[in-house]
């Protein structure tokens, strides 16, 4: 076969690497571009508390509006972001975006929303960080209190002094931190204790063969982890998320279990901002006591 294609596989490959480097530089541009021209929207994932059953929270998730491609996902452009140190600039337009939305809801309605927002480490490396986060706060005139930062595992191993000042200077302000992805980084739980994380957010791989008969089942592994992870993280005073809850079942079981909030398709997909304001407001309506 091989010698049948003869030079020609050589060639094969190496002109659809080259389509996929062309591709990959005009992402690159085009991404610069797009932070110049601000097609980067955010769109919210809400977190619904299930003591309350009331929508308190959501993440905020960026999206690229590409004027030929259309909306892209974080997943095609964040690395490229990443490798460039545009995550820099993609960070802190995600920031101010997602400060002035929840200042809207804070302010004017329908519900407070405490926002969540993911962060880069790069981010977190810089010396004034905790500064610019203040100052964005300011801008928007959101209290500390209504934002998050969601972190992962990695980043809190790093032992970099501009990463333990950020962080500390960040908690001071009042800014709630979380623990993104929780359970699949690094082995290490010691961080917890150094660092005051005030919420973990459990990875989604073990929600997600979860049922309400898991409980039931010695060998359903997801089962115990999950239970183990709401026990741990209630005994150090933190609160937790489940991620990707998408049936019914998973969400029984992390009730029962004492969860105390969920995020996933099952309660909605992320929305833009003004299809999460209209969320709330069906929310509110369906809670509100019948008119006679
Ligand atoms: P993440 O922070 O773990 O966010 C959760 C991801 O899971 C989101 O994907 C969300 O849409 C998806 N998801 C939510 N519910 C479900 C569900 O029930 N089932 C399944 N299968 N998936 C669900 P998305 O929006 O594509 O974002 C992917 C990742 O990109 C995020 O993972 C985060 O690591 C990163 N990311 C997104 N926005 C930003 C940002 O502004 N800055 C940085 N640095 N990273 C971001
Ligand atoms: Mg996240
Ligand atoms: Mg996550
Ligand atoms: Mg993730």
């Amino acid at each position: 076969h091989a010698k049948h294609l003869g030079g020609n596989g050589f060639q094969f490959f190496t002109d659809s690497l080259q389509a996929y480097s062309l591709d990959r530089l005009q992402l690159e541009n085009q991404l610069r571009k797009a932070l110049d021209d601000d097609q980067l929207v955010v769109h919210y994932q809400p977190k619904l508390h299930l003591s309350t059953d009331q929508i308190g929270g959501a993440e905020a998730l960026v999206r690229w509006q590409h004027p030929e491609r259309g909306l892209i996902m974080p997943g095609h452009f964040i690395e490229i972001a990443e490798e460039t140190g545009m995550i820099i600039a993609l960070g802190d337009a995600v920031l101010v975006k997602a400060c002035q939305q929840a200042a809207e809801w804070y302010h004017c309605g329908p519900a407070p929303i405490r926002v969540a927002v993911n962060l880069s480490v790069q981010q977190l490396r810089q010396n004034h960080f905790a500064e610019r986060i203040a100052q964005i706060l300011e801008s928007a005139n959101l209290p500390a209190e209504m934002l998050e930062l969601e972190l992962t595992e990695s980043m809190l191993l790093e032992h970099l002094d501009a990463v333990t000042e950020n962080i500390a200077a960040l908690q001071i302000m009042g800014i709630k931190l979380a623990i993104d992805d929780f359970g699949t980084g690094y082995s290490s739980l010691a961080y917890l204790k150094r660092f005051p994380i005030s919420t973990l957010k459990i990875d989604r791989a073990f929600i997600s063969e979860l049922n309400e008969f898991s409980e039931d089942n010695a060998a359903d592994h997801d089962a115990a982890i999950v239970r183990a992870i709401i026990a741990m993280a209630h005994s150090l005073n933190m609160n937790v998320v489940a991620e990707g809850v998408e049936e019914a079942g998973q969400l029984s079981f992390l009730k029962q279990h004492g969860c105390d909030e969920v995020q996933g398709y099952l309660i909605s997909r992320p929305l833009p901002a003004s299809g999460f304001t209209a969320l709330l407001l069906e929310n509110a309506e369906a809670q509100a006591p019948v008119q006679p």
